[in-house]
């Protein structure tokens, strides 16, 4: 049998379904479920993304099937409607709209009204004896089908338009005239010829196969490539293209067309929210051309009348309609509807992207509705997204200078200089600034400005603009629609009530009032109480991996624990030795030119020491504390300059110059593999002596006079060789023996190890024989498995990723396939000695959700992560367990 390549929807009957997103693109898999629960659909069909698999494989051709397929639907389509496509009496008008299976909102092009030539024209006008829509019509299909499949820049066109509308005297294209528009159709041609050197196609069978071939092309187009290299999306996915019959929002004012979210999707509150204009089509309201108005009154500020008021019966239908398609798609959706003549379409539907906060709080609220299980509910966040709501807003306490007020597109607070263009933006970023992308609007050019920019300011526009959607999709502060600012490119300028600002100067946003202010404001860190805390606790209910941080010191401990840290796995001391009271004790150490030098420096330290250990035992409250005995090499504690050289020769009472010669003695060619970690232990066991001394004295003082349970773990970093770890693990035994003993009290510890060197994960079944637990350190496991210096990969690690050499950066996302199955294989020979040895892991990749993932799957214990990734890395191991589930 041939391949179906086109599936009918129509009339309450479809061929396809909503499951089918892989064969037709969200946008078709959704307009045939829609219709098939009996949504007033106009009936139409789906080119598969097959077609688009099997265009690009054949060198852009497509299966022989396809045009025979195509005109049979056509006819069926024609059939239902009583039209034909491309009658002179009573045309049948079709749009030709991409979709892909992913949303990839405003990145594919789409032609509406397409058919129309200067014979089917007179039809439209027979049938709806309305000159004025006819030609408003005729014009919108040049002006989208010369753009989109023609490929001639849009503002061509666009410039004739505003320079009819100037000399009318008219602000709003729905104030010109049907001979305006009449006329505007004959300028569109000849500046079309003029431009491509030949006629406007006429004949609409070119005409839909021309569009056809341009949705397809622009699977490839950059803006769609840049959007899906953002997202995750492969290539090979492909699109589909849907041909739906037209229904016409542009008919007059009982006509309109809108875009609405059966929630909030800024916010997440259970509020039906949207945007319409009277007498529109298509994009006009994501566009921004004329203000949109509010759909409902709870969703305006009462200064346009809403679509309830205006409207109120179609407004009661599609407000029925929005509860249908939640209760049917059990998530919020984002809709796209016209009005003809007083009656409803649906266009589309899909889930709809929302911020972080709204996201939880939806899914708490939908949990409580009965609507999803309390499993659902934690799978409908990202774990990623979270990142927005751990990040500070702006102090309310704070002094603002407010210059203007858009809408609240995209919540969230940023500062930053402003820049006028996406390129600038991304420029500007690249060498490190904070930049705020203001423009008048943004339209899918601009999305790698957008990505670059820290927020996102724009003149025009609404909730539902392209900057918004994008904005909220993104997870950047976004304020739209600001009416107060007066854009100029051309001098590089906004002004906005009096102010005058220039690119450079520094403007904060806040995406959750839309305010908009001079200089940089204050931010506090977030409150995370509410619907946060009811989904984290479902969280917590579900996952098996533990979470724990890394922190050095008492105040990143409290942070974290705030976040829901479970203990400490790395706690790295040597932060605590570049404290300014105590590095000259430290040089001193260093430098010492003997023991008994190196003890006395030694001594001084012992009690500061003590002092971090007290705070961060005492802010854990019993939890576990990994810490790790010194690691960097020493040189990196020493002075660099001559003033620092010689103020430390006068402490230490010996000549600047043999100081400078000990310094240079330290140098190393490679000191990420030199003497540092366990190899200093061995060589000067006394720094690790005073650790274990400091570490102990600290646990047993609490245990003895403040009534805490700790079981400190000391960790030995950098082991390759189990002899190492023998030694110092003898070593701290003695010393931590020695310890307890002097302070007469019960306290158990740990000493474990990091797994951060293959030799150390290759052989993992010797080491641990001498470690009750292991912690892999995979920043350095990564750097030593790829043989590359992170300092240095700067030069060639994006350019890899670019090209996808590597598929992601090693060092952001865990490498399953090398340094991953090192640390499986770590795991599995650890436990095969050690049955009840602690595994974890402490690299930056225990904040990175497919990292946990990975990690729980190969059955560690705990991952260990900075705290404002502590939720993250809760909510990724909910989802290890629930995807396992599935
Ligand atoms: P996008 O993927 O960018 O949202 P769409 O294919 O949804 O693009 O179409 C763009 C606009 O055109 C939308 O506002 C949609 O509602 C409108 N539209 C698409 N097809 C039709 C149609 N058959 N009749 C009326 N309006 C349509
Ligand atoms: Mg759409
Ligand atoms: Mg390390």
């Amino acid at each position: 049998m041939a391949t179906k390549y086109v599936y009918f929807f129509g009339d309450g009957k479809a061929e396809g379904k909503g499951d089918m997103k892989n064969l037709l693109g969200g946008k078709g898999a959704n307009l045939a479920e829609m219709t098939s629960i009996g949504l007033p659909v106009p009936a139409g069909f789906t080119l598969t993304t097959d077609v688009c698999t099997e265009f690009y494989k054949n060198d852009r051709q497509y299966p022989a099937e396809l045009k025979g397929q195509v005109d049979e639907k056509l006819r069926q389509v024609e059939k239902l409607m009583g039209k034909k496509f491309g009658d002179s009496k009573n045309p049948l008008l079709v749009s030709v709209r991409s979709g892909a299976r992913a949303s990839m909102p405003g990145m594919m092009d789409t032609v509406l009204n397409l058919g129309l030539n200067d014979k089917t024209v007179q039809g439209i006008i027979e049938q709806s004896g309305d000159l004025r829509f006819a030609y408003d019509s005729y014009r919108r299909f040049i002006q989208m089908y010369s753009n989109v499949v023609l490929e001639m820049d849009g503002d061509i066109l666009e410039h004739i338009l505003e320079q009819m509308k100037e000399s009318r005297g008219v602000e709003e294209d729905t104030k010109l005239t049907a001979e305006d528009l009449k006329e505007l159709v004959t300028l569109f041609k000849t500046k079309v010829k003029e431009e491509i050197g030949r006629e406007f196609p006429d004949d609409p069978q070119e005409q839909l196969w021309g569009a056809i071939g341009a949705v397809f092309g622009s699977w490839m187009n950059p803006r769609a490539i840049t959007y899906r290299k953002l997202n995750g999306i492969p290539a090979e996915w492909g699109t589909a293209v849907n041909v739906q019959s037209m229904v016409y929002g542009n008919m007059g004012d009982d006509c309109a067309t809108g875009v609405a979210f059966t929630r909030n999707p800024s916010t997440g509150e259970n509020v039906f929210f949207g945007e319409f204009l009277i007498n529109a089509q298509g994009e006009d309201v994501v566009a921004g051309i004329r203000t949109p108005q509010p759909i409902n009154k709870a969703g305006g500020d009462g200064t346009l009348p809403s679509m309830e008021e205006v409207m109120p019966e179609c407004y009661g239908q599609l407000m029925k309609i929005q509860q249908i398609l939640e209760k049917h798609y059990r998530d919020m959706q984002d809709i796209e509807f016209t009005i003809e003549k007083d009656k409803l379409y649906m266009l589309q539907t899909r889930g709809g992207k929302r911020t972080a906060k709204a996201a939880v709080k939806i899914a708490v609220d939908m949990v409580k509705e009965g609507l999803i299980s309390e499993k659902e509910g934690v799978l409908r966040v990202e774990p990623e997204q979270l990142d927005q709501l751990l990040h500070p807003s702006l102090d309310p306490k704070a002094a603002k200078d407010v210059i203007a007020k858009g809408l609240p597109a995209s919540p969230g607070a940023a500062s930053g200089e402003v820049v006028f263009s996406a390129d600038e933006a991304e420029e500007a970023a690249k060498i490190g600034l904070k930049v705020i992308l203001v423009r008048v609007e943004t339209s899918p050019e601009d999305i790698h400005g957008m990505h670059a920019a820290q927020g996102i300011l724009t003149a025009r526009g609404g909730m539902t603009s392209h900057a918004a959607v994008v904005a909220r999709g993104m997870g950047k502060c976004c304020v739209a629609g600001c009416g107060d600012i007066k854009v100029d490119y051309k001098t590089q300028q906004f002004t906005a009530k009096g102010n005058v600002i220039k690119k450079g100067d520094v403007i904060t946003l806040d995406g959750s009032t839309g305010e908009v202010m001079k200089g940089e404001v204050p931010t506090v860190q977030p409150e995370l109480t509410g619907e946060f805390g009811i989904l984290m606790g479902w969280v917590d209910k579900y996952r098996r991996l533990r979470v724990r941080t890394n922190a050095d010191t008492p105040h990143d401990a409290k942070v974290a624990r705030d976040f829901g840290a479970e203990g400490i796995g790395l706690c790295r001391t040597e932060h605590m030795f570049f404290e300014a009271d105590r590095i000259m004790a430290v040089r001193e150490m260093i430098l010492a030119e003997d023991l008994e030098g190196r003890k006395r420096a030694l001594s001084k330290i012992l009690p500061m020491q003590k002092g971090d250990f007290l705070g961060l035992f005492r802010e854990m409250k019993g939890l576990p504390v990994t810490i790790r005995l010194l690691d960097p090499p020493l040189h990196e504690f020493l002075p660099q300059s001559d003033e620092d050289i010689e103020e430390l020769a006068g402490v230490m009472n010996v000549t600047a110059a043999t100081l400078k010669h000990k310094v240079e003695f330290l140098h190393e060619f490679n000191p990420m593999l030199g003497h540092r970690g366990c190899r200093l232990g061995v060589t000067f066991p006394e720094i690790y002596d005073m650790q274990v001394q400091a570490i102990m004295e600290a646990a047993c003082e609490l245990v003895k006079d403040e009534g805490y349970q700790i079981v400190p773990e000391i960790m030995i970093p950098l082991v390759s060789e189990v002899r190492e770890l023998a030694i110092l693990r003898a070593n701290a035994v003695r010393i931590a023996d020695e310890v307890v003993g002097r302070y007469g009290v019960e306290v158990e510890y740990l000493i474990g190890t990091m797994i951060e060197l293959p030799r150390a994960a290759l052989t993992a079944d010797a080491i641990a024989e001498e470690a009750e637990f292991f912690s892999f350190g995979t920043n350095d496991l990564t750097q030593t498995t790829y043989g590359l210096s992170r300092d240095d990969a700067g030069k060639f690690l994006p350019f890899y990723v670019e090209r996808e050499i590597f598929p992601n950066d090693p060092f952001v996302a865990i490498d399953q396939a090398g340094v991953g199955q090192l640390v499986k294989v770590g795991c599995d020979k650890g436990r095969a000695t050690r049955p009840n040895i602690k595994l974890g892991i402490c690299g930056e990749h225990g904040g990175e959700p497919s990292s946990v993932i990975f990690c729980h799957q190969i059955g560690l214990d705990y991952v260990s992560c900075s705290p404002f990734r502590v939720p993250i890395a809760r909510l990724a191991a909910a989802h290890a367990v629930l995807l396992e589930e599935q």
